[in-house]
């Protein structure tokens, strides 16, 4: 299966608009997004339900037809080619194995269906077995094997197919906590191996962060944000985003700006000021009201800094470390703090955060100030 590669298996969505007439009127699903996904390149649209990622992975498909703009593979427009013609393997959160085939036939039905010889197709079926791990099961049905087996069957059914592109919706969504991070490990493998553009469709940030080279935000059918995994995190270019990436969500806090010097910033939160390390040149003005955004962990319960205190309402465990909720003077705001820490619900603590990484972003119109 040698397969190369080269700019004419780059993938641009092209100003894609996709509207859907329904009795309560016209649906915009896709808001005119325009998105390029490198040749090798592993892209994931990640979005709350009804964003829109869906839509946009259907028109990539050829599965429905945008209202305006291109999708391009290379530099030739294929918004009018059938699915069957576009050379982009699917797989979906539905399996959808023919029980009454063997998986070694299954595996191979995309070939069939081109019409290569029963040799033939096995022996490349037998090939994509082997890269996902399956090759003594080739000769068992579906109902003989378990969820996450026929997940690797599907898998193979699409590496056989040796695609211009990989398109998954949600394919992990069906299957427990430790198979859904097993299959992650084989479609990021996949990935890696036959070094395709690949774009999946996930709500759930975690694995979007993952598996991606870069992600796509996308919100009421546009898109909010694209980058790689850190610089979403690290540079969020709004609340959405903000929100969106990270688990446990980013902390706010509303804030009005008080000063703005060639010291830093400062902020009034809750009457009490806090003082940034963002010089004169950040774009702030006095007044401007502000929403202060810190990632859990940069807050401390342990210090005394500006004169913040709430109590601790829930603990969690997570991993090597725990995660604190704690409510007071800045609403509710979650710490997470070392698994050592003495703290018991019900304690009322300090609450302190790391002001070299906070986030500042407009409060009218969310944007990422500094
Ligand atoms: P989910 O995560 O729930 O699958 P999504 O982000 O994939 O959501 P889409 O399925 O693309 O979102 O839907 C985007 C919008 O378009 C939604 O408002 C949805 O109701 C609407 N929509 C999608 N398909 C159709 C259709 N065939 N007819 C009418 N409206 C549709």
């Amino acid at each position: 299966m040698s397969q190369t590669t080269s700019t004419a298996n780059s993938i641009t969505i092209d100003t894609l608009r996709k509207e859907f007439n329904t009795p309560d009127g016209t649906v915009v699903a896709v808001d005119s997004i325009h998105i390029e996904i490198g040749p090798e390149e592993f892209l994931t649209l990640v979005g709350p339900s009804g964003c829109g990622k869906t839509t946009t992975l259907r028109c990539l498909a050829g599965l429905e037809t945008p209202t305006s703009g291109e999708i391009r593979l290379g530099n030739r427009d294929v918004s009018d080619l059938p699915a069957n013609k576009r050379d982009f393997a699917m797989m979906f959160q539905n399996i959808a194995l023919y029980p009454h085939m063997k998986i070694i036939d299954n595996i191979a039905y995309p070939l069939k269906v081109r019409g290569v010889s029963t040799q033939e197709r096995h022996e490349h079926a037998k090939e994509a077995a082997e890269i996902m791990q399956i090759t003594d099961l080739l000769n068992k049905y579906p109902g003989e094997v378990s969820g996450g087996q026929r997940q690797r069957a599907a898998l193979a059914r699409t590496v056989v197919q040796n695609p211009k592109a990989f398109l998954m919706d949600e394919p992990l969504s069906d299957l427990d906590a430790k198979l859904k991070v097993e299959i992650r490990k084989e479609i990021q493998r996949v990935h890696q191996r036959v070094k395709r553009p690949t774009v999946y469709v996930t709500h759930d940030q975690e694995e979007a962060m993952t598996m991606s080279d870069r992600i796509a935000v996308m919100n009421n059918g546009g898109i909010e944000q694209i980058g790689t995994p850190n610089e979403l995190y690290n540079e969020p270019a709004n609340l959405f985003v903000a929100q969106f990436i990270g688990n446990p969500s980013m902390n706010f806090a509303d804030g009005t700006v008080e000063t703005v010097s060639t010291d830093g910033v400062s902020v009034s939160v809750d009457e009490r000021i806090v003082d940034l390390s963002l010089n004169a040149e950040a774009d702030l003005s006095m007044g401007d009201e502000v929403v202060l955004g810190f990632r859990p962990e940069t807050v401390s319960l342990d210090t005394a800094g500006p004169g913040f205190e709430g109590e601790i309402t829930l603990i969690e465990r997570i991993d090597d470390r725990m995660l604190a909720t704690v409510e007071g003077d800045l609403g509710e705001i979650r710490a997470t703090v070392s698994a050592d820490d003495p703290l018991n619900v019900g304690d009322v603590v300090p609450i302190s955060f790391d002001t070299s990484h906070i986030h500042v972003f407009d409060r009218d119109t969310g944007e990422h100030i500094a």
